[in-house]
């Protein structure tokens, strides 16, 4: 009966502690990420942020903690489920040409067993110019620049058609351009009503893209919407001294 009275968020973290060895890498965490907000989450360097994605999507354990998406365990969410990992993590020197990393987001519709058919070719393509690389279906992701490689995982995301979607620092190296096709491209899933949760490193740019924010140093210094919790404070409290290179 109580479960039909909880809000349900996309995100729900609770108690969330995750180490490495010895030193917590997240320490205690609750949060609580709404349906249909892009939110941000901020913190320096070695803050935890990337651990907090992976942890969410399963590829780290917990020590302890609780994780919901949508009110649900993460197994029985996967296919809604949209992930952009940070690109210094990935081997970019696979040998895979760019139609077949972007088909890589369907398998989970697919089935690893099955092949693809024209249909989900069309998918692919039609995710591949919505990011503006239709013209390089055919070249190997080796051979093209950042900012192209983040823009064929953005499509990879798309052809998902998630429900929630996470992000590790997806406009880190990418040119102007770049940066603007993949905000308004996440600011469009979330009109769709989609929730996108992103990593960020760009203090200067939180209040113009985003609407909800989470700051975190090991631990969740402050969550909520933009306008409650991008204060000077909150941001002391996250970056001790290093915020006078932020203007607030
Ligand atoms: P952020 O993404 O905020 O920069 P991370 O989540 O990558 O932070 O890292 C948080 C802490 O955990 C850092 O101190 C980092 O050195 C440590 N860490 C991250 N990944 C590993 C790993 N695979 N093994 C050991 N320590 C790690
Ligand atoms: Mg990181």
């Amino acid at each position: 009966m109580t479960e039909l009275h909880e809000p349900q968020f996309a995100l729900h973290v609770e108690d969330l502690t995750v180490t490495y060895g010895a030193a917590p890498a997240l320490w205690d965490i609750d949060l609580d990420v709404p349906p249909g907000v892009m939110a941000a989450i901020v913190g320096p360097n070695g803050s935890g942020k990337s651990t907090l994605l992976k942890t969410v999507l399963g590829l780290v354990p917990p020590v302890a903690g609780h994780i919901r998406l949508f009110g649900q365990p993460l197994a029985a969410m996967r296919k809604r489920v949209g992930y952009v990992p940070q690109r210094s993590s990935v081997d970019w020197d696979f040998p895979t040409d760019v139609r077949d990393v972007v088909m890589m987001g369907l398998y989970g519709q697919i089935g690893w067993f099955r092949r693809p058919g024209p249909a989900h070719r069309t998918r692919a393509m039609e995710a591949l110019t919505a990011v503006g690389m239709q013209d390089y279906a055919d070249r190997q992701i080796s051979q093209l620049s950042g900012g192209q490689q983040q823009r064929v995982f953005i499509a990879r995301a798309l052809v998902q058609d998630a429900d929630v979607y996470f992000l590790d620092e997806p406009m880190a190296g990418v040119d102007r351009p770049t940066e603007d096709i993949i905000i308004a491209l996440l600011q469009s899933l979330r009109d769709q009503g989609k929730t996108v949760i992103v990593v960020h490193h760009d203090l200067t740019t939180v209040e113009r893209y985003f609407d909800w924010l989470v700051m975190l140093n090991t631990r969740i210094i402050a969550q909520g919407p933009v306008t409650d919790v991008y204060t000077p404070e909150n941001l002391r409290a996250t970056y001790g001294h290093r915020v006078a290179l932020v203007k607030v």
